[in-house]
């Protein structure tokens, strides 16, 4: 089922949904299903699986040379939805970059998805790969998410790259794509960004996550600023507890999102990373408690794997 029947059926009320990643290569499926299984009793309408593409690292040869190698670390995002489909019979939404992707790769991979059962598709652009100062789309591939939502709507129109494709089977993907209460890293301001964000859903996206933010103020100012420049579709909030003292300088550096004052004393205070997920938990959990109050659709919890505490948080919310 798409996302926006799943919020549509759910007559007002906020559902729980999380993401995931892949697990790292030479890692088995069973290191996904525990990090699931104990969220599962909250009953996630739709699990979101990450999408990692390339990285090149160099590996010194027997010579002292440096040899240059394409490494995927996590890959079977496609893989993954599918076992989750098969073993919850809950939706699983890929994500989808432009990054690494050319448009027969993005072609071939909405058509695998398709014949999978798969009803949504979460339409990325990447980030630059750690040896490139910008983001260099491929020769072949999609600059910005806006361009690949096309091709995504053009596809459920039944229109395909080669122009001489006869059957032209209409694929039916709801298309979710990202938002950034906090503008996004390399937007110039809030404002561009957002003009941006609207041109993903005139192309046809439906819904919008956004980056994890912890001042829901930032949120709430976000969804305003949206609904007056015309966009109407859900912005379902993105929530991250903190859980260790090294994300004081992790996340507002990788995700561009501001820590409250109050927030990073609490964390500076304690005295190991136990006492940092307890900070993080109690935090999270007033986050959610004023977005529901507030009526957002989802509460969607960025899991990176661990679900002890996103479990403590939903054990109070749902
Ligand atoms: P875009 O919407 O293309 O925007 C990128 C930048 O370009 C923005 O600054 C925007 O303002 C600007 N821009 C957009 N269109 C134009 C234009 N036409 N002209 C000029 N400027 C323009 N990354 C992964 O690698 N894998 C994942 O699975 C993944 N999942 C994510 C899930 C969520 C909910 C979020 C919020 C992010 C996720 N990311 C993921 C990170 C994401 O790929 C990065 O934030 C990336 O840098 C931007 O992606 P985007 O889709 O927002 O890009």
């Amino acid at each position: 089922m798409k996302v926006t029947e799943h919020i549509e059926n759910a007559n007002g009320t906020t559902q729980f949904t999380f993401e995931i990643l892949p697990p790292l290569k030479g890692q088995n499926i069973t290191s996904i299903y525990d990090s699931m299984d104990p969220l599962m009793e909250f009953k996630p309408p739709f699990i979101d699986v990450t999408y990692h593409r390339e990285e090149y690292v160099y590996k010194e040869l027997e010579n002292g040379l440096l040899q240059k190698q394409v490494v995927r670390k996590r890959p079977g995002t496609v893989g993954i939805c599918a076992a989750i489909q098969n073993k919850y019979n809950v939706d699983a939404i890929p994500h989808i970059l432009c990054g690494g992707f050319t448009k027969e790769d993005t072609e071939n991979f909405l058509i695998d998805l398709g014949f999978l059962g798969i009803d949504n598709v979460m339409a990325l652009r990447g980030d630059a790969v750690k040896s490139e100062t910008y983001f260099i789309p491929d020769n072949e591939g999609h600059a910005y998410a806006s361009d690949l939502v096309s091709q995504i709507a053009d596809l459920n129109e039944g229109v395909y790259l080669d122009e001489e494709i006869q059957n032209q089977a209409k694929t039916d993907f709801c298309i979710g794509v990202a938002g950034y209460p906090e503008k996004h890293m390399e937007a110039p301001s809030l404002d561009s960004d957002i003009y941006f964000l609207k041109k993903k859903i005139k192309k046809g996206a439906t819904y919008i996550v956004t980056q994890m933010f912890f001042d829901n103020s930032k949120y709430f100012a976000f969804v305003d600023k949206c609904r007056s420049e015309g966009i109407t579709v859900p912005i379902i909030p993105g929530l991250k507890p903190i859980a260790t003292k090294k994300q004081l300088n992790l996340i507002p550096h990788r995700f561009s999102c501001e820590l409250p004052d109050d927030l990073v004393m609490q964390v500076v205070k304690c005295k190991d990373n136990q006492a940092v997920r307890e900070v993080g938990i109690e935090w999270c959990v007033e986050q959610s408690k004023e977005l529901v109050k507030a009526g957002v659709p989802v509460l969607h919890y960025y899991s990176m794997g661990k679900s002890d505490n996103i479990k403590a948080i939903a054990s109070t919310i749902f």
